[in-house]
């Protein structure tokens, strides 16, 4: 039997390379990057020019660099951490006022939903069919009491791409901080934060071919948060506590690649996807969820009407291949997920959706493959559907 792995966004194997690099610090370079003899020394260079590799990645300065535990981690960091420096500024009873997406990642939804219940005001930004923000509405909800919009670069689930510039644009005309979930854009859109209008941006490093556990949150400089730990002065003190040296160094080293030849390969996946879609597009009753065109090179979305796309996922799973239906970590819960509802899927299509994103290692025979597995397995299912057996009858 084939394995084959659709599943990148979920997250993406360990490079080789990134590996080779990361082994002498899970090895002999045992030492505590605060340590003042030679082997804290080794530690803290390896540190520093991880760091130094992440901000050339970003068109950023090393000192903007916070390193955490992942992509939850730094936005927790940022969205709470700005929340409660703008709190303190404020007199007591008046509510600060925060705008995100109603298609954010939980990492993001759920904190913001916390802070909803804890004092501040929370505006859930409708998208449009693709999955698109619209700036111009963005900016007709920022009051005097908005201090941060935190909308993602790129969906985990539908692919779709924001105009984060011009989101960023706006922000900065109204004087409100503006972060963004980079998680799934990293590798695949070119960064320059020198220019681009970005104060706070999360990355993770397993959605790259990096190790899990490790991620970047970027502060621009002059960004005011409060730190949510305490306990050391490890980056600026907002991460206190050692740090994970041997994933720090996978990080550096994995952005290093991603960002290396980065149209090139995009242009790979790009074709790659384009086939998986025209392939399950000539199935009948499936239809594509997210923008046809402004959406990451190796995201597929379809829903595949009159069935459920977890029955799917189990019987492409039997085949050997790896997709996801809804949201990895969703799914598990009966409910559609909240992206497909906010893009206007009605159950039927929102329950018949899966999720196959491609990577370094897809290949065309691949995708053919996965192709013919999910027209005969619809076949199959559909047969055994009374919802679809009373549709063709009418
Ligand atoms: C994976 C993902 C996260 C979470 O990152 P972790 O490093 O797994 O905590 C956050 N946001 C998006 C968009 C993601 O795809």
């Amino acid at each position: 039997m084939p394995k084959i792995y659709m599943d990148y966004a979920a997250t993406t194997p360990l490079d080789g390379k990134v590996l080779e690099a990361m082994l002498p610090y899970l090895t002999n370079v045992h030492g505590n990057p605060s340590s003042l003899h030679f082997t804290g020394r080794e530690a803290r260079e390896a540190l520093d020019e991880s760091r130094e590799k992440v901000a050339r990645a970003l068109g950023a300065d090393p000192e903007e660099i916070i390193f955490t535990s992942g992509g939850t981690e730094a936005n927790n960091m940022a969205i709470q951490g700005a929340s409660r420096a703008f709190k303190k500024a404020l007199s007591p009873g008046e509510r600060g006022h925060i705008i995100t997406s109603s298609i954010e990642h939980h990492a993001v939804l759920d904190t913001v939903n916390y802070l909803g219940n804890t004092g501040f005001d929370v505006t859930f930004l409708p998208v449009d069919e693709y999955g698109l923000i619209d700036p111009e509405e963005l900016a007709e909800h920022i009051t005097d009491k908005t201090f941060l919009v935190t909308i993602m670069t790129a969906n985990n689930e539908i692919g779709t791409i924001q105009p984060f510039e011009e989101i960023g644009r706006v922000c900065r005309e109204n004087g409100v901080y503006f972060h963004t979930d980079a998680v799934q854009a990293i590798g695949h859109i070119p960064f320059n934060l020198k220019e681009q209008p970005v104060d706070m941006l999360s990355l993770s490093a397993h959605k790259f071919y990096g190790p899990k556990g490790v991620g970047v949150l970027y502060l621009r400089k002059h960004t005011k948060i409060e730190q949510a730990f305490f306990g050391g002065a490890q980056e600026k003190g907002l991460r206190p506590g050692t740090e994970n040296l041997p994933g720090i160094v996978g990080l550096g080293r994995a952005i290093e690649l991603a960002t290396a030849d980065m149209e090139e390969k995009s242009i790979r996946l790009t074709v790659l996807r384009d086939r998986l879609i025209k392939g399950l597009l000539e199935i009948e009753d499936v239809k594509l969820n997210g923008h046809p065109r402004k959406r990451l090179p190796g995201n597929v979305n379809v829903s595949v009407l009159y069935i459920e796309g977890e029955s799917l996922l189990l019987s492409l799973d039997l085949k050997g291949i790896a997709v996801s239906s809804g949201s990895a970590c969703t799914s598990g819960s009966p409910e559609p997920s909240h992206v497909l509802s906010a893009i206007g899927l009605d159950h039927q299509a929102a329950r018949g959706s899966v999720r196959l994103s491609l990577g370094k290692d897809s290949t065309v025979q691949e995708i053919d493959y996965t192709v013919e597995a999910i027209k005969e397995i619809t076949a199959r299912l559909r047969k055994m559907s009374s919802v679809y057996k009373k549709q063709s009858f009418l």
